[in-house]
């Protein structure tokens, strides 16, 4: 039987920081009709009204940021540092940009027929009306509330169904939203497992779900039913390759910080290393060395590490570390529970002498691993990079950069970054989204906006004939006449265009 309850517990400690009541089917429906009546005053305010109420959000989000990034902290076990630097920051930063470019992006496009040039013609933008938003636990702000943020610039209202194990950082945004000025109900959280996700998607205009693929083709079929739109930002297993005449610091120190970052709980985290044979030894060298250094511990001391968030998750690696052990990987370090602490703390680890019959290199690991593997060339680098049933994001390390593009092209991933890691996540102004089972839609960019939108065209006539030629009564002399224009305007060849009509009737 589903409890009722909710048990918020910080993953350092294990102690229970909330309790919070599972919302009810009736209490769905109840805010489905809310919303609803909420949006319906919000898709008929302007941009400007719209962009002037995000920015006072993000002057509360600001006000009240050692309040959210204390949330963060408790509820997943990332360092402080991070909860200001990645989360707080993406989420004003990105306030700003769909604040200024929203408008710009939904703005009637007028359409120019090749055809019938007597008729005007429009695409219009309008808002889809309620959006399900449901999120993962990595990122409980940006993920949930940063998610939200273009939506309600395109004029929807929001339901987020934020993961049941960090519900806390969506329901302190969706309070301030409140205080921000959205109309009321306009961002609603509801807290509950799966079973809540899955009433969200019978009942909402569309979903945006951010989670893993398995669930993501759950809410596929679901939607399907109600053929509603949706927009799948999964999981990924992203390569990072490193060239011989790579800058290998600046390649070692991308891997590290893109590599664990978060805990390595990031979907476009690297999670496997692919390093060319004559600087496959310094790279590891190098990798250890940084790896070694890094310190672990609770949210608020000045440390690279947290703890993992999930349980669930962190039996997960561990098995994907025995099988990789168990199938010839050495551990380079690492590779168990920090013993010096409680919590959900697995220590850094480097992996050495992996190989594509591991888990570690087939599956998505969510954690703090770096395995690595010696390649021949770029060209058998590029092969075990595409080896993968997923293609989020991937990185290639080179000084040559004219080579390490054409190397991207070769990528099949959403995202190649070129001696750089996971930065394409902020750059809002650029689609970033999945390839095969990483997803489906993308976020950012024009159609990080447009997805939450019904596109409508209106034609209009000019000239206000009686009538046209092509309505009717049908008439032989039009049928003729039809006949010689598909000739002269479709034949190729200027002689065919004027020899006579071959009639094929017999
Ligand atoms: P998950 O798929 O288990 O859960 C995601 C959300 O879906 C949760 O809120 C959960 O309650 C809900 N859910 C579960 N079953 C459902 C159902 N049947 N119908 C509707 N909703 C349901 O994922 P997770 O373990 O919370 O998060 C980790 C996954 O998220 C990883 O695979 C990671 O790569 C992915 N992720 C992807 C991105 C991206 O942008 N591509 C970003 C962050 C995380």
């Amino acid at each position: 039987m589903e409890s009722d309850k909710i048990n918020v517990c910080s993953p350092a400690t294990g102690d229970t920081i909330a309790v919070l009541p599972v919302a009810t089917a009736e209490e769905l429906v109840r805010a489905v009709a809310k919303a609803r009546e909420a949006q319906g005053l919000w898709k008929e305010t302007s941009f400007s009204e719209r962009s002037k109420t995000l920015y006072g959000f993000r002057d509360l989000l600001i006000d009240h940021q050692e309040k959210i990034a204390g949330i963060l902290a408790s509820e997943t076990g990332k360092p402080m540092a991070e909860a200001y630097g990645i989360e707080l920051f993406y989420v004003c930063d990105a306030i700003g940009f769909w604040a200024k470019s929203g408008a710009a992006y939904l703005k009637p496009e007028k359409i120019r027929p090749h055809l019938l040039k007597t008729k005007k013609v429009v695409s219009l933008y309008n808002p889809i009306g309620v959006v399900g938003i449901i999120s993962p636990w990595n990122f409980p702000l940006v993920l949930t509330i940063g998610e939200a943020i273009p939506a309600l610039m395109a004029g929807n209202a929001v339901i987020i169904k934020p993961s049941e194990l960090t519900p806390l950082c969506a329901l302190f945004g969706a309070e301030l939203a409140q205080q921000a000025g959205f109309p009321e109900s306009l961002v609603q959280v509801l807290v509950g497992a799966g079973n809540i996700g899955e009433l969200l998607v019978e009942h909402v205009d569309m979903i945006s779900f951010t989670g893993s693929a398995e669930t993501g083709k759950k809410v596929m079929r679901r939607a399907a039913e109600r053929l509603i739109p949706v927009t799948l930002e999964l999981g990924g297993k992203d390569p990072m390759i490193v060239l011989k005449d790579a800058d290998l610091e600046r390649a070692a120190n991308a891997c590290v910080w893109g590599a664990l970052m978060n805990s390595g709980q990031v979907c476009t985290s690297i999670e496997r290393v692919y390093v060319e044979e004559p600087v496959y030894q310094d790279f590891v060298d190098k990798i250890l060395a940084r790896v070694q250094a890094l310190r672990q511990g609770a949210s608020e001391e000045e440390v690279e590490l947290g703890s993992m968030t999930s349980a669930e998750q962190l039996r997960k690696v561990e098995s994907q570390v025995d099988d990789a052990v168990k199938r010839g990987a050495r551990v380079l370090c690492g590779g168990r529970r920090n013993p010096k602490l409680t919590g959900l703390y697995y220590e850094p680890t480097v992996l050495a002498d992996v190989n594509h019959e591991m888990e570690i290199i087939k599956e998505e690991t969510f954690g703090p691993i770096i395995p690595i593997m010696k390649v021949k060339d770029w060209e058998e680098a590029v092969r075990l990079a595409n080896d993968s049933r997923y293609g989020l994001d991937s990185s290639v390390f080179t000084r040559d950069t004219g080579r390490g593009r054409r190397i991207a092209e070769k990528l099949q991933t959403g995202s190649v970054c070129v001696n750089d890691s996971l930065v394409n996540f902020v750059i809002t102004d650029a689609p970033m989204g999945g390839v095969k089972e990483s997803g489906l839609g993308r976020r950012h960019g024009a159609e990080g906006i447009r997805k939450y939108c019904r596109q409508k065209t209106i034609v209009v006539d000019r000239l206000g004939l009686k009538s046209e030629f092509n309505w009717f009564p049908v008439t032989r002399r039009k049928m003729e006449f039809i006949r010689r224009g598909l000739r002269f305007f479709y034949r190729s060849g200027w002689k065919n265009k004027f020899s006579p009509p071959r009639r094929t009737d017999g």
